[in-house]
């Protein structure tokens, strides 16, 4: 089983999971991009892992659809949100499901909505280290704009991720780490796990590697939207809205809302 990072448009990340030549996609938003890979590969594709409706996560569905048909490969599977549009979708799933794909590899579904109303994750949990797709809910150091769903929500889903093993990887949508730090560290400006992870991610960028994945394990230590039961985070909120704040929950919300603003 191998796992393929392609980098799309400016910022976006596809994940391709593989298997003796056969090929699921997360999130296809370019056509080309993958294509390209699986052309050149000689892979034969399988079908998608869908996260949100978002445009520049299914833009591509419909063109690698059709270039599969044409190849022979026939209809790609489309596994999606239930409760979101995506086209061509075959299977909906709201969270709580488990999904067998490429033979025996089996995906837990996670409700991860707040980004979007519907948005789910995929978790691989029998994989070394286990995977998590997350798309556009839990990212380095940060986490998805609350669009559709409440901060609530969102928090809850990012709970729900906070649990999976300290070493999943965390395979997001996006790098956007190095302005997700920005903001960390203007919340937690003593955090020295924060501090490190920011040098090491500022090389990595500087020789234009990627910081993702990350894993939950680190996440813990360096991502506000993961630690707003710190005293240190609870600290940054209050004074930001100028009253105590204790709630965890009104700590999440309070920081989502001013990342929103921060330049
Ligand atoms: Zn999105």
């Amino acid at each position: 089983m191998q796992f393929i990072q392609l980098p799309a448009f400016n910022d976006n990340y596809i994940w391709l999971l593989e298997k003796s030549g056969h090929v699921w996609v997360v999130d296809p938003g370019d056509a080309t991009v993958v294509r390209d890979y699986l052309e050149n590969h000689s892979l034969y594709l399988d079908g998608f892992l869908i996260t949100h409706h978002h445009r520049d996560h299914i833009g591509g569905i419909s063109e690698l659809r059709d270039w599969a048909i044409t190849s022979g490969m026939g209809s790609p599977i489309v596994y999606g949100p239930s409760q979101e549009e995506i086209p061509f979708k075959t299977h909906s799933f709201s969270g709580g499901e488990v999904i067998d794909i490429l033979n025996g590899v089996l995906l837990q579904v996670i409700d991860v909505g707040g980004h979007t109303k519907g948005h789910i994750a995929y978790y691989l949990e029998n994989a070394n280290p286990p995977r998590l797709f997350c798309g556009d809910t839990l990212f380095a150091s940060g986490c998805g704009r609350i669009f559709e769903g409440t901060a609530n929500q969102l928090f809850d889903s990012l709970q729900r991720l906070a649990i999976l093993p300290t070493e999943t990887l965390v395979c997001c949508a996006h790098e956007y780490t190095l302005s997700n730090i920005r903001f960390a560290k203007a919340i937690e400006p003593n955090n020295q796990e924060l501090m490190n992870w920011s040098n090491k991610a500022e090389s990595l960028r500087r020789e234009q590697k990627f910081t993702v994945p990350t894993t939950i394990g680190l996440e813990l230590e360096v991502n506000p939207f993961l630690r707003c039961q710190e005293a240190s985070v609870m600290e940054a909120a209050s004074t930001h809205v100028g009253h105590p704040v204790t709630e965890p929950k009104e700590v999440f919300s309070i920081i989502r809302g001013w990342k929103d603003v921060f330049k």
